[in-house]
């Protein structure tokens, strides 16, 4: 594959890659992912972020990212380790697959990615901004870790000597040589699994399925934290058949005791002829799994709806309330005990996050900005991206507006001098009519709405803005996947 005609600054500079061959004709062959591309000279693989330079397979995205993203680890469908935990986001460019309904088109296919999106950060910042933020979760997550490979697994293992936890957040597909480098580093899946139809794959998501399953069941195998989330896509994979296959195999082939997650889907990329997802397909799937067996089987993207909590199998005490991305565990003891029967369930508690270790000073509420956020309709979170150019650490907060808990701070974001930062705010509360952003003036702010969790592409608030109840996306201007198919 020919690199873009129109090359970016962030391609321009390479690092070395890690599982690659080489042909005596100067012709590579990449082995990170089931596509094995065989790259010529001056050429990309499908990713387009892995290129033959000189004969040497090299990586294009080695510490290049989209802006590090602070979130809870409810976002990236994990609701069975440290329930509630700060997580520190971090996606880059490319992906190994090109799924027509992606909700991630503008950072995971690498020809849309502009120089202003990209961010430059060593593994030493990444693991530092974590620290002085009291966050002890790292989630390669986003467009697809798997293609940053080299990255996370340098990051990735500093941040372990620090005693960080890593999460990776993928639609796995990926080669059994990426994943047992990827084991050591890792300690929680977030698995994406598509379909259980390898025609399905084939066709919306220009991979192949064999290949996932080999990958997850090796790294449950191996002990490692697993949990599986099912996009269900309207008029796509959203029949109950569907939804049996995929916890049929969950249950078979890792345990009936992994958390599975039906996930709503919004329109997006290729993928616009169709609706979110229909409530009543995702509660039938949900179904469906639990005759199937599954233990913990959850809705994602969905408010007020009791599928988002986990309860305890054996007594029914809800274990874990949930509401928009804020989790309270009062049903779970320190040790993941129901508090009503005692049972030892399967989750991971760690100690409440801790507070920042940064002195970040106070400025007088004279010298504070004040803007308000509503929720409307479908539109129950947003993205804040803060810029501070002081070479003093700013602080910034989101109180609750409406409702009982008006002014609580539900967000205490430090941002660290001379740096920009992002968070993701959702409503907390279904007395919540929106969120009051409080930020000093020398503070830059921005804002994007999303759907209930991450995702890229976004729109600013200001320079999109709309009284309609979904959240504006920059269209796709290419072809529409067809739909008679
Ligand atoms: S990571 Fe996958 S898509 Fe990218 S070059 Fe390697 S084999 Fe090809």
């Amino acid at each position: 594959m020919p690199l873009d005609e129109r090359t970016h600054a962030w391609q321009e500079t390479g690092h070395e890659a890690r599982l690659w061959s080489k042909r005596d004709d100067g012709v590579v062959q990449c082995h990170l992912s089931p596509r094995n591309c065989v790259i010529r000279e001056g050429r990309a693989g499908f990713c387009r972020v892995r290129v033959n330079r000189g004969g040497e397979l090299q990586t294009l995205n080695y510490g290049k990212s989209v802006a590090m993203t602070e979130e809870t680890i409810e976002t990236e469908a994990v609701n069975h380790y440290a329930p509630g935990a700060k997580i520190l986001s971090m996606g880059n460019v490319g992906c190994m697959m090109n799924c027509d309904y992606c909700h991630n088109w503008n950072t995971s296919q690498a020809r849309f990615v502009t120089d202003d999106v990209v961010h430059t950060y060593t593994p030493e910042q990444v693991v530092e901004s974590a620290l002085a933020r009291g966050i002890k979760v790292i989630s390669w997550t986003y467009n697809d870790p798997v293609v940053w490979h080299e990255f996370i697994l340098d990051t990735a293992a500093l941040a372990r000597e620090h005693g960080l936890i890593n999460l990776y957040k993928s639609a796995f597909y990926i080669s059994l040589e990426g994943a047992t480098e990827l084991v050591d580093v890792m300690d929680i899946f977030s698995i994406s699994l598509k379909s259980m139809d390898p025609v399905f794959y084939k066709r919306f998501t220009k991979g192949r399925l064999q290949p996932v399953l080999d990958a997850t069941q090796y790294v449950y195998q191996r002990g490692r934290h697993v949990e599986i989330s099912n996009l269900v896509v309207t008029e796509a994979n959203d029949k109950e058949e569907d939804a049996r296959k995929v916890a049929e195999w969950v249950a078979t082939n890792l345990s009936p005791e992994v958390p599975l997650h039906f996930v709503r889907f919004h329109p997006d990329y290729k993928y616009t002829h169709v609706g979110r997802t229909p409530i009543e397909r995702l509660e039938r799937a949900r179904e469906v799994a639990f005759e199937v067996g599954m233990k913990y089987v959850y809705l994602g993207n969905v408010y007020d709806n009791p599928a988002s909590n986990s309860y305890c199998p054996n007594c029914k005490n809800m274990v874990v309330s949930r509401y928009g991305l804020i989790a309270k565990s009062s049903g779970l003891t320190a040790d993941a005990c129901c508090t009503g029967c005692g049972a030892k369930l399967p989750f991971v508690m760690l100690p409440e996050s801790s507070k920042s270790p940064l002195e970040v000073p106070e400025v007088p509420a004279t010298d504070l900005e004040r803007r308000d956020h509503f929720w409307r309709g479908d539109v129950r979170a947003v993205h804040v991206e803060v810029r501070n150019e002081e070479s003093v650490p700013r602080m910034v907060r989101a109180r609750v507006l409406g409702g009982p808990n008006e002014g609580t701070v539900i967000r205490e974001v430090p941002v660290l001098p001379n740096s920009d930062f992002r968070f993701i705010c959702s409503k907390a509360d279904p007395d919540d009519i929106g969120v009051t952003l409080e930020f000093p003036r020398s503070v830059g702010m921005k804002s994007y709405e999303v759907y209930d969790r991450a995702h890229f592409p976004t729109l600013e608030v200001e320079a999109a803005p709309t009284e309609s109840d979904s959240v504006p996306l920059p269209v796709f201007l290419g072809v529409p996947s067809r739909r008679d198919e």
